[in-house]
């Protein structure tokens, strides 16, 4: 079996502006991303998405189609996509970063590899080690009265954990956190993402002000500068903390565990360039200790597919503590696929069809694309 083409179509789905999130590096109110069909010459296509933003990783739907065409397409073509892994490792010595596109890329190739075996991709993985992966909901770092507005519909959904976004002003994160755990009563959990927003002595202060209102953690209060500012905080708090923007790969993960700067680390297909590396990450933090929630970048229906057979199979993710980010239904005004994933508030199933197990719609394809 060998690839025969890499073929990309830019999207956008806009987000429902009410709920679009907005932390402390700004706002994710576009999702510029592209879909990836991976051609074979048995008329089987794998499906992959990279779920790319600026603020994450340097990479748009622009540089993402770029490299796909000028560097990944090259590599594979020829190739037998069943080969999954040493596929993934050749695409990492010919192109440095852009960890989203090669995340869009392995995906694709997991894809192949189970319509080849009749498997959905978490069997592939091992099998699930359980029944649903719980879920959270995310509240944008918008003015108080608005977050608990935002916190009390998400209550209404389903949800029974969020996080607020926080890491602006301590004194209107703190009045946000405040407001919205007044909104949603004293049995939701609340955790906070900072997204790296505050400096390490405002850090400490605001968590140990936020922890009145049962905080259950605090996600990347600091900058990811090496591992000692995210150390510092962690020593001088007790409400546990969140790596996220400080962790891309396993290296980051041991690093991490090494300085003892996190008690749990926040894994994404996107972010690791892959499910590969995703549960490598969640197998170092395993041996050091320490537990996996599954982050978000918004991922639309096929990305998110990849997470939900990440988060079911991989023991690592201790999601039952720390629920995973899989929200985009509650966000997107659309899809792109065929039939929905079973996202509800609160859990997330995997599809049982083989691979991703989920198909595009043509029609919503055509609606959404934004060729330039
Ligand atoms: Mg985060």
């Amino acid at each position: 079996m060998r690839i025969t083409s890499v073929e990309t179509i830019p999207v956008s789905i806009p987000i429902n502006p009410t709920r679009a999130i907005r932390g402390s590096r700004g706002g994710h109110t576009t999702s510029p991303f592209l879909l990836v069909l991976l051609r074979t010459d048995e008329g089987v296509t794998g499906l992959g998405e990279v779920s790319c933003t600026p603020i994450w990783s340097g990479e748009d739907q622009v540089t993402a189609a770029h490299f796909v065409e000028e560097i990944a397409e090259p590599c594979l073509v020829g190739r037998d996509p069943r080969d999954v892994e040493r596929l993934a490792r050749g695409l990492d010595r010919a192109l440095a970063g852009n960890p989203f596109t090669k995340a869009g890329i392995e995906m694709a190739l997991w894809d192949v590899l189970g319509k080849v075996a009749g498997l959905p991709l978490y069997r592939l993985l091992g099998g699930s080690v359980r029944e649903y992966v719980p879920t959270k909901f995310s509240v944008s770092g918008v003015e108080p009265e608005r977050a608990a507005e935002i916190a009390a519909w998400a209550v209404e959904q389903g949800f029974r954990a969020m996080k607020v976004k926080v890491g602006t002003d301590p004194e209107q994160d703190l009045a946000r956190v405040r407001a919205v755990r007044e909104a949603i009563g004293p049995d939701v959990r609340l955790g906070m993402d900072a997204n790296g927003g505050w400096m390490p002595r405002t850090a400490v202060a605001t968590i140990e002000r936020c922890a009145e209102y049962d905080v259950y953690f605090a996600e990347q209060p600091v900058p990811p500068l090496g591992v000692a500012w995210l150390a510092d905080v962690r020593s001088r708090t007790s409400v546990p903390i969140v790596a996220d923007e400080s962790v891309y790969g396993p290296e980051d993960a041991m690093a991490l565990a090494r300085a003892g700067a996190a008690d749990v680390l926040s894994i994404y297909v996107g972010k690791s360039g892959g499910v590969a590396r995703a549960r490598h990450i969640a197998q170092v933090a395993e041996a050091a200790g320490l537990t996996c929630t599954v982050g978000s970048n918004l991922e639309m229906g096929v990305a998110s597919a990849a997470m939900i057979h990440l988060a079911v199979a991989t023991p690592g993710v201790g999601a039952e503590e720390f629920p995973c980010d899989i929200l985009s239904p509650f966000l997107y005004e659309g899809d792109l696929l065929a039939e929905p994933l079973d996202i509800r508030a609160g859990a997330a199933r995997p599809p049982e069809r083989p691979g991703l197990g989920v198909e595009l719609d043509p029609e919503k394809v055509d609606r959404y694309r934004v060729d330039r």
